[in-house]
């Protein structure tokens, strides 16, 4: 088994990018592709095909890369797989989707619910765990999970009574900081946990007259803890928790700051605050040399601190579009990553 206080390895942030494939209307209007993917060497290259200059491309490397071919499977084996089962032996873990709105995080995080194939990690996930229990013996499991939602910095319980409630962060000395009142359920199959997800994912639809406007502009943080007791020959008991955060980003894009006015620019800023928070965070985690973590800049990056850095594992994964219309945030988006890595 491991030690619970192994040091923080080089793999502890792992930062991959994916492409999706074009879209009906892409493929129809013959939009031009200006992003190429080696998968074998983790290399993007990213064509500006209005550039003047003699040589447009940009090419960047990351510790993996998969192109609109990628299975959800692929990625869950090669990638997340690793990081699933460290969040069983009881480290923390962190997978994040980020991107501008309509490149796929949500397919990556949830995927199709009803095709198997396209299932994304979160109900592979939920598979994983409880495939993991039952093969087990000599070891007793509980399994939290709870999924909430920040948007504008304010905290929502999406699997609360009361939907227009906010809740606070908190801390204690001892177990650090913590979302006051949030709800836990306890699930023992994977039958129910997809039910835990389904009625936040339906409280997140309520209120919002626009779902995809909604979605594009909140963090949805989906939380499982694991606990696991075992008892050892001697019958002394041990208790080993670890916490998965699989978190769907607000939609990276830049938000107009012309004719933009009260609620939207406030709105606008604050989106922009914790997903830079977020790049701050994982860059000081990545230099290694960084005596300060700015942890406390945003709600996100204080929520998710006991899971990033340390002994925790995180995995980025940067979400673009293959087209030249999307350029602009194409690069902003590779170069976020880049600094992640
Ligand atoms: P986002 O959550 O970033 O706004 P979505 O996940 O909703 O984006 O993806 C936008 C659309 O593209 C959806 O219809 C989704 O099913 C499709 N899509 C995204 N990524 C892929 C992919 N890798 N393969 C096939 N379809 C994809
Ligand atoms: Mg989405």
């Amino acid at each position: 088994m491991k030690s619970s206080s192994g040091p923080a390895d080089a793999e502890a942030v792992k930062v991959v990018v994916r492409c999706r494939p074009m879209n009906e209307q892409e493929t129809a209007n013959r939009h031009e592709r200006v992003v190429d993917m080696d998968v074998d060497r983790g290399v993007v290259e990213l064509r500006n095909v209005k550039a003047a200059d003699s040589d447009p491309r940009k090419t960047f490397t990351f510790d993996a890369v998969y192109d609109w071919n990628s299975k959800q499977q692929e990625l869950y084996d090669e990638t997340f797989r690793p990081l699933i089962d460290s969040v069983l032996s009881g480290f923390n873990g962190t997978i994040f989707a980020y991107g501008q709105t309509g490149t796929g995080k949500t397919y990556t995080m949830e995927g199709i619910r009803d095709d198997p194939e396209q299932r994304g990690v979160i109900p592979n996930s939920f598979e994983h765990v409880f495939n993991y229990i039952a093969r087990s013996s000599n070891q007793q499991f509980l399994i939290r999970a709870s999924y909430l939602e920040i948007y504008q910095e304010e905290i929502r319980d999406l699997l609360g009574k009361d939907q227009k409630r906010r809740l606070e962060l908190k801390e204690r000395p001892d177990t650090g900081i913590y979302v006051k009142d949030l709800q836990q359920f306890v699930c023992k199959s994977v039958n129910e946990i997809q039910h835990v997800m389904t009625v936040g994912n339906q409280n997140r639809a309520v209120g919002s007259t626009n779902m995809n406007m909604h979605s594009s502009r909140s963090h949805a943080i989906f939380i499982i803890t694991i606990e696991c007791s075992t008892m050892d020959e001697r019958g002394r008991g041990t208790i080993r928790v670890g916490k998965l955060n699989l978190v769907d980003l607000a939609g990276s894009e830049r938000q107009s700051k012309t004719g933009t006015a009260g609620e939207r620019l406030k709105e606008a800023t604050k989106i922009n605050l914790s997903l830079s928070a977020l790049g701050n965070v994982i860059s000081a985690l990545v230099d290694g040399k960084s005596t300060h973590i700015p942890y406390r800049d945003s709600k996100l990056t204080r929520l998710l601190q006991d899971s990033l850095g340390g002994n925790s594992k995180t995995i980025m994964v940067a979400n673009i579009g293959p087209a030249s219309y999307n350029y602009d945030e194409t690069i902003t988006t590779l170069r976020y990553a880049n600094r992640a890595k």
